[in-house]
């Protein structure tokens, strides 16, 4: 089941796509276009904002004039927001149809969201499931979610709309996964997929890899979102970062380095982070190898297109594992850099 959010269209075989969310105040319309511009930049495929109230409302509607990243209005049981967020130009909405409130609220927000063809994100997630579920399951698990966003699901096809996007978090990694797995067992509707409050950078990053990653290698997952406690910016690094070790991206390079060991004579983890920082705006598939040593580093990095392995105060440039020329240790980046520009197609 295809879904289209503004310009991207998610589901089936489609990419799948990066999204984070503004911590702007959306009614600062300049700092919230100046984080959206710096998340699209990243590489950020679609951004969520919230719109709390009708001051923000008006000012998603001139937000949206005057940025082309499809945006998702994130709407808490108000439906009057919902409409207005609609109105706006908002390509998703996300909003539980089971906290809206009574039958005619539920139909006149399908309503305008099906005559604008926008689709709606159900995002049930373990701090709100709705009451009987929680009475029917005390303890979080993935039967409740399922439960939960069926509850949810049923509201809006009573009013013949299907035009859907389900998002099923927890914190915990495990139940995460289980509640994807459960629900892709049961309904065909395109997943947003996350681990909800993951926590700092670095702890968030892995819960996320792990449980996005889990669920990717299992074909589920339409749109991801890496949830951190850091600069959204950091999101869409990592959600990309997940998608391009996976083979999900296709026109992003990927560095292979060695973890260093006392063979290593240069300083392969500056070499390695400066060209992983300055490839971010090559957009081709590439596979480049930093290597510590000559011993090693061509045989073990042989998949990859181009590299280098270092020697004292060198190292060599090769191409498929076949070493091309030696170069000194201060020319390594930029030959790195000029062969990944003139790379023109992958070995692998
Ligand atoms: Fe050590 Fe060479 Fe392997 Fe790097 S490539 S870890 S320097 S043996």
């Amino acid at each position: 089941m295809k879904i289209r959010i503004g310009s991207v269209t998610i589901g089936e075989n489609e990419k799948i796509a990066v999204q984070s969310m503004t911590n702007t105040d959306t009614r600062d319309v300049e700092a919230t276009l100046r984080q959206i511009d710096a998340l699209s930049d990243a590489g950020a495929d679609i951004v969520r904002l919230t719109v709390p109230d009708n001051e923000a409302a008006d000012a998603f509607g001139e937000i949206k004039k005057k940025t082309k990243i499809p945006l998702v209005a994130d709407i808490h049981f108000d439906y009057r927001l919902a409409i207005a967020a609609a109105k706006a130009g908002a390509d998703k909405i996300r909003i539980n149809p089971g906290n809206i409130g009574s039958a005619e609220k539920v139909k006149a927000v399908t309503d305008v969201c099906r005559e604008r063809g926008i689709p709606i994100r159900i995002g049930v997630n373990s701090g709100s499931l709705p009451k009987e579920v929680k009475e029917k399951y005390p303890a979080p698990c993935a039967e409740a979610f399922v439960e939960a966003a069926k509850s949810h699901i049923d509201i809006l096809n009573n009013f013949d709309f299907d035009d859907i996007v389900i998002s099923l978090k927890a914190s915990d990694v495990k139940l995460t996964v289980e509640a994807y797995r459960k629900f892709r067992e049961k309904y065909p509707y395109p997943l947003h997929v996350g681990v909800t409050e993951a926590g700092c950078e670095y702890e968030g990053i892995i819960k996320s890899s792990i449980g996005i990653g889990a669920l990717l290698l299992d074909g589920i997952g339409d749109t991801i979102r890496v949830s951190l406690t850091a600069d959204p910016v950091r999101e869409i690094k990592a959600g990309r970062a997940i998608l391009n070790s996976l083979g999900l991206l296709p026109d992003c390079p990927e560095i292979v380095s060695c973890p260093t060991c006392g063979r290593t004579k240069i300083d392969i983890i500056k070499i390695a982070n400066e060209v992983n920082d300055k490839l971010s705006s090559v957009n081709k598939k590439i596979k480049i190898a930093v290597m510590g040593c000559v011993v090693n580093g061509p045989g073990e990095a042989a998949d990859a297109d181009i590299g280098i392995a270092g020697g004292d105060g060198c190292a060599v440039f090769f191409k498929h594992g076949k070493i091309v020329k030696k170069i000194r240790e201060d020319e390594i980046i930029s030959t790195l850099l000029e062969e990944a520009e003139k790379f023109e197609g992958s070995n692998t």
